[in-house]
């Protein structure tokens, strides 16, 4: 690899071979068995300070999306820096119960909320419901109406900005599901504004993720910041502006935007119109885990064959889910670096499920050997939250570091939790 190891400084080669802070990963797949998630928690706590840095001195509020990766002593970290979260379920709002979040702090996205859902939210007293269709607004309304309470609501708008990233990653531009189109927002908040179940705390976008480029967020709030002032000038206030989360990370030598960077200019923009007294919103989710987790994996086989050849690993489709949704990139290493002469040979990197997308990397040149152990970089969003137990296959465990401790933030899935819930027709 010519460009910086994903991660980089918080995973790094040692003396040992790869390592997590002060630990070897080596070590660590040793005591608790591959395929192995395995987290730093200096790198969350790093990747945080630097939104937290872009926001100093200013009335901001950042919600951890915490779909990227909801494991409790993972949401923990980020309840404990003070942060909120962005939910997108009845059970992420369980889950940030269960690690201590402030409710105050949590808002609630999605186009598919649920009644159910919503009483729950409403009772817990959530800070925003970011709205996503006009009939969402009747049923919040309704269900509120019904519990004798307002719900504090941000319409989401859908600015139709391209953030240029994968098209399944892609939320806000005309033909996605998400939000509510530029040209009805302001008729949408007026309307809003009549109903009795409904308080009208802010205005929302979320463009997409995976964003490398900054341009699609300076436009995406320009047109934001026109609908704030157009929606302001009928009489409606707003207390905060979200601009919701997407910010890239380095997968392979991408070089996103640092967080604290994007948000000088950002707020420069802000700062221009006058309209710095609104509480800044942000709903970050990749690029405050992405790069603090790997995922270890030990390889079974090698397969050589007259097309490809292939290199079969202990992890699948099932734990690290990106590749074959979304054709996505991860960087593959091995912990022990391979010497300068040691044999290369070109493999596809795959797993034991069966379908033929279940592979982890393409046309990777690697030195490896059966029993050998390879980690899988930025594996820290959007890989175990998506894992499956599909091809009854458990969920890997989970390890969280901090310096030289390791603590297993989840364990391994055994068998009888595989069947949980199951029983016999007759
Ligand atoms: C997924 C999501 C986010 C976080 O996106 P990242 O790319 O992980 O930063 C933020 N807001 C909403 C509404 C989302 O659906």
């Amino acid at each position: 690899m010519n460009h910086t190891l994903p991660g980089a400084p918080y995973f790094h080669y040692g003396d040992p071979g790869l390592m997590v802070e002060g630990l070897s990963l080596a070590a660590l797949a040793q005591e608790h068995g591959t395929p192995l998630y395995v987290y730093s928690k200096a790198a969350m706590q790093g990747a945080l300070a630097a939104y937290q840095a872009g926001f100093a001195g200013r009335k901001a509020q950042i919600c951890y999306a915490m779909k990227a990766n909801s494991s409790l002593a993972v949401l923990q970290v980020f309840a404990r820096a003070g942060c909120g979260f962005d939910i997108v379920s009845g059970g992420e709002l369980a889950r940030v119960r269960a690690a201590g979040g402030d409710m105050q702090k949590v808002i609630f996205s999605g186009v598919g909320k649920t009644r159910l859902e919503m009483r729950d939210a409403l009772a817990a007293g959530i800070g925003c419901f970011n709205v996503e269709s006009e009939p969402e607004i009747e049923v919040l309304n309704a269900v509120a109406v019904s519990m004798g309470l307002r719900a504090p609501i941000s319409i989401r708008v859908n600015p139709n900005v391209d953030p240029k990233t994968h098209p399944y990653i892609s939320t806000g531009l005309k033909g996605n599901k998400f939000g509510i189109a530029h040209e009805r927002t302001l008729a949408t908040y007026q309307h809003a504004a009549t109903l009795p179940g409904l308080r009208i705390v802010g205005i929302d976008c979320h463009i997409g993720s995976q964003i490398t480029e900054e341009a699609p967020y300076l436009d995406a709030l320009d047109r934001m910041l026109d609908l704030v002032q157009a929606i302001e000038a009928t009489g409606i206030a707003l207390e905060h502006i979200d601009f919701g989360g997407g910010l890239g990370i380095q997968y392979y030598d991408e070089v996103p935007p640092a967080a604290d960077a994007l948000w000088a200019k950002l707020l420069q923009k802000i700062d221009a119109r006058s309209l710095e007294k609104h509480t800044l919103m942000i709903e970050p989710g990749r690029s405050l885990v992405g790069n603090a987790g790997v995922c270890i994996t030990e390889v079974l086989y090698l397969k050589p064959g007259e097309q490809k050849n292939f290199c079969i690993v202990d992890a699948a489709m099932n734990d690290l889910p990106r590749p074959a949704m979304y054709q996505a990139y991860h960087a593959i290493v091995p912990l022990q670096p391979s010497t300068a002469s040691a044999v290369h040979t070109v493999y596809d990197v795959v797993g034991p499920v069966c379908e033929s997308g279940d592979w982890i990397g393409r046309d990777r040149a690697l030195a490896a050997q059966p029993g050998q152990q390879l980690a899988v970089m930025s594996a820290g969003a959007y890989c175990m939250s998506m894992a499956s137990n599909y091809n009854t296959r458990g969920r890997a465990a989970e390890v969280l570091v901090d310096g030289d401790k390791a603590t297993v933030i989840r364990a391994r899935e055994s068998l009888s939790e595989l069947f949980r819930g199951e029983c016999l027709a007759d």
